[in-house]
């Protein structure tokens, strides 16, 4: 391979299931294209990916920092925020993303944004709707992973029935005896918090954002049941605290996901009152319960943007 030829196809930082294996499986798919495709992430991967992959047997992509000077294609995430270094000199040839338009460029890109569950389904049909693409089965079994991971095997707000259909089709290929089982199984190997200090849970997937110049965090972590989290709950408000100041950032929330009683434990840091009224209800040792929500991106982040766009 020509080193300068290559394209990267990289996720985000705090990279997740979704980030990492879409970027597998479109650097598959763009090899047989004829493209020298390397695929990257930014980070450490979590346990449950490390477990996708080692069930799949499949590689685990290179770790990529910074990305200056390199061309790359973008998966899963399409903001500055959430990205390796040197963005801003990389030569982007592509977006593939299922999350809100945060990008601009100076020049025209390559820019494909659906609105489904996982990135990977964007990946699934496009890969299904190509007749002369064979899909293997280690990359139908990543594909199905990273779709029950990021809609928490389908009880998240942000499933679309187009990836429980892309679901059922690769499975004939991947032969997954009990989806739901499997899912649950993926999503287990990383709720546990024992053993894990309070600045690893909470950058284990944690995001920037960034409305009118006010910046704010939110990390989230899914647990099946919330006990060891509440055990840790003052070290987790410290840890969210001493975040936001390091970095600058308004406020720092903790969604601490229950993904068999579908409902989030948010943790605050201090500084709060600006969104405070928007959950309706009484935030008590800056914390909260929150019933049915599961998604960041849906069900959280939407309603924080709004109170901040409308101040
Ligand atoms: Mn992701
Ligand atoms: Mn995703």
């Amino acid at each position: 391979m020509n080193e300068e030829n290559i394209i990267y196809t990289i996720g985000h930082k705090s990279p997740d299931t979704d980030t990492v294996c879409s970027a597998i499986a479109y650097a598959e798919y763009l090899k047989s294209k004829g493209k020298d495709v390397v695929p990257a992430r930014c980070g450490e991967i979590n346990l449950e990916t490390k477990y996708v992959l080692e069930y799949f047997g499949v590689d685990c992509p290179i770790n990529l920092e910074s990305i200056k000077d390199k061309k790359v294609i973008l998966v899963d995430y399409n903001e500055a925020s959430q990205s390796s270094e040197g963005l801003e000199d990389a030569k982007i040839m592509g977006v593939i993303d299922h999350h809100k338009i945060g990008f601009s460029s100076s020049e025209p890109v390559n820019f494909e944004i659906k609105p489904y569950g996982a990135t990977a389904t964007i990946i699934a049909e496009k890969m299904l709707e190509d007749k002369s693409f064979e899909i293997t089965k280690p990359v139908a079994g990543i594909l199905i992973s990273s779709i029950l991971s990021d809609t928490v095997v389908f009880k998240s707000t942000t499933t679309t029935d187009k990836d429980i259909e892309v679901v059922n089709e690769l499975n004939k290929i991947a032969n997954i005896e009990d989806i739901k089982k499997f899912g649950i199984e993926i999503k287990k190997k990383k709720s546990s918090l024992i053993g894990l200090s309070p600045e690893k849970i909470i950058y284990s997937d944690f995001k920037n954002f960034d409305v009118n110049d006010i910046k704010f965090g939110i990390g989230q972590i899914e647990v099946v049941d919330l006990s060891e989290a509440r055990e840790m709950r003052n070290s987790l408000l410290e840890k969210l605290e001493e975040i936001s100041q390091k970095d600058n950032l308004l406020f720092t929330i903790l969604m601490v996901t229950d993904i068999i009683n579908e409902g989030s434990e948010l943790l605050f840091s201090k500084n709060y009152s600006s969104i405070e009224k928007v959950f309706n209800k009484q935030i008590i040792d800056n914390t909260v319960y929150i019933e049915k929500m599961m998604s960041r991106k849906k069900d959280l982040v939407p309603l924080i943007m709004n109170q901040l766009e409308n101040k």
